[in-house]
């Protein structure tokens, strides 16, 4: 089979110049020949094996391009990688790879493409292109990637219990490829990780997230959350999730299954945001439901401080797996102690006062936090689906009227602390402080306009109802 089509790029006839003029076979590898038989979107990097060395090879390449770009040398690696216009190019040697019970990092030799091949994690992600002058274009595909990719099926060359032990990151990857691709995993495989999850322990935090980002990043995470789910991974990464996979039932009462529930308002948020963090919001949301889980005979189930008890585990979560301790945990937070507002507020008539208070609270984020919550709607009963989302279309609305009246997205008090002292000739004190609280639960409760007159004229009647003197000045 001949693939020169997929070699359209003049790299490659450069790359093949260099193997040449080195005496030295070279093969594109991986994602590259990959997406490209898939049709998918070229994804700017490409991955070159040489028999020989990778760091030669990309020297040559270099010194072939006009520009000579910058090649950057991994000797520990004895990889090598430059920029070659907008793409990234890396050569590594063929090598052959054993491994220690204790280490995903490999003792390595070098090797025939052949052992290249066989170190590589799936079937679909060993097939080779030719850049040799006598093969140019040639797949090599020794573990009938093609067809694999045809079917639709992750597998790995090897034997899979010793592919995901060697090294346990492929159990994600092998999840996360099936999310991006909608693929099915082989059954072996699944069987595989499943016997061999425990192995996850040598993983970093970071790199269990990157693949958790990933598939957070796809169109349907709930593929990949599932299969986390069902090889008994998802268990050791975010326990927190699978607490909520059960229902109860007392005297008749069962509440809805949350597990299920959280990977529906997932797949739900992706059509509206990008944001990995949002949808990460979107993940978590529900996580304190299981440990405030409650049942008595006049409410029958109850959540209570669920949302607030959520916001605290977000955090441990991101402490144990190594994620950013930054504002990307505290808007994650935000979201989740906030997750229930907009719905309590849309079971109701839509008040202004109530829409204020919302966007008083959520800030700037509370167009992302009306995203979360019209997800979080996953109810099949089709009366309350409609109710809802138009009553949120309400708020939604709402929001922009009270929003270009009150400005209390980003609330600055109309009457300053400093003023009110000088009014009533008041050093700092209580009476300041529950002035200006007074001031903003006016404003939010839509007593008076965010607006400096009526700011100043609600000061001196409160005023004079604490038995404050205005100062003659
Ligand atoms: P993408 O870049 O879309 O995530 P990719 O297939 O290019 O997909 P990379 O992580 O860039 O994935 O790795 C490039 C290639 O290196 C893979 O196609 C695969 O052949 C090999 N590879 C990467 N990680 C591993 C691993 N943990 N074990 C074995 N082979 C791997
Ligand atoms: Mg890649």
């Amino acid at each position: 089979m001949n693939y020169t089509k997929a070699l359209n790029n003049p790299i490659f006839k450069i790359i093949a110049q260099a193997g040449q003029e080195l005496n030295l076979e070279s093969y594109v590898i991986g994602g590259f020949v990959r997406d490209f038989i898939l049709e998918r979107d070229f994804k700017k990097d490409i991955d070159v094996v040489a028999l020989g060395s990778g760091i030669e090879l990309a020297l040559k390449v270099s010194e072939l391009i006009p520009n000579k770009p910058k090649v950057q040398v991994f000797k520990n690696y004895g990889t090598a990688m430059l920029r070659y216009k907008d793409i990234d190019i890396e050569f590594v040697g063929a090598r052959k790879e054993s491994y220690l019970q204790e280490s995903r990092n490999p003792i390595v030799e070098n090797g025939t493409l052949e052992d290249d091949q066989n170190r590589r994690d799936f079937t679909i992600n060993a097939l080779a292109i030719s850049l040799n002058k006598a093969t140019y274009g040639d797949l090599i595909d020794p573990f009938n990637g093609l067809e694999d990719l045809q079917n639709k099926c992750i597998k790995t060359p090897l034997n899979p219990d010793i592919t995901y032990s060697d090294d346990p990151l492929r159990m994600m990857r092998a999840i996360r490829f099936a999310t991006q691709l909608n693929f099915d995993i082989e059954q072996e495989s699944l069987i595989a990780i499943e016997r061999n999850k425990e192995r996850l322990n040598i993983i970093s935090g970071e790199r269990i997230v990157d693949e958790l980002n990933k598939i957070l990043s796809t169109d349907k995470p709930s593929i990949g959350f599932l299969h986390l789910y069902k090889t008994g991974l998802l268990e050791l990464i975010l326990p927190e999730l699978t607490a909520l996979n059960n229902v109860e039932e007392v005297e008749g009462h069962t509440h809805k299954n949350n597990f299920y529930h959280t990977l529906e308002v997932v797949d739900n948020i992706c059509p509206n945001t990008e944001d990995v963090w949002l949808r990460w919001a979107a993940l978590l949301h529900d996580i304190g439901k299981a440990p405030t889980k409650k049942f008595n005979k006049k409410q029958g189930w109850t959540f209570h401080g669920h949302e607030f008890l959520g916001g605290k585990m977000a955090k441990k979560i991101f402490e144990r797996l190594h994620m950013p301790l930054n504002n990307k945990l505290k808007f994650v937070q935000k979201m989740v102690i906030m997750s229930s507002r907009p719905i309590v507020l849309a079971q109701d008539t839509v008040t202004d006062s109530a829409v204020r208070r919302l966007v008083f609270d959520a800030g700037d984020d509370v167009d992302d936090l009306m995203t979360l919550c019209e997800a979080d709607i996953t109810t099949k009963n089709p009366t309350k689906f409609k109710k809802y989302h138009n009553n949120f279309d309400i708020v939604r609305k709402k929001i922009i009227e009270v929003e270009e009246k009150d400005h209390v997205r980003q609330f600055q008090p109309p009457i300053s602390g400093e003023e009110i002292m000088q009014l009533f000739n008041l050093k700092p004190s209580r009476e300041i402080g529950m002035l200006k609280e007074a001031v903003k639960e006016a404003i939010l409760d839509g007593k008076i306009p965010n607006e400096y007159e009526a700011a100043y004229e609600f000061v001196l009647s409160r005023a004079q109802k604490l038995g404050l003197q205005k100062a003659d000045n």
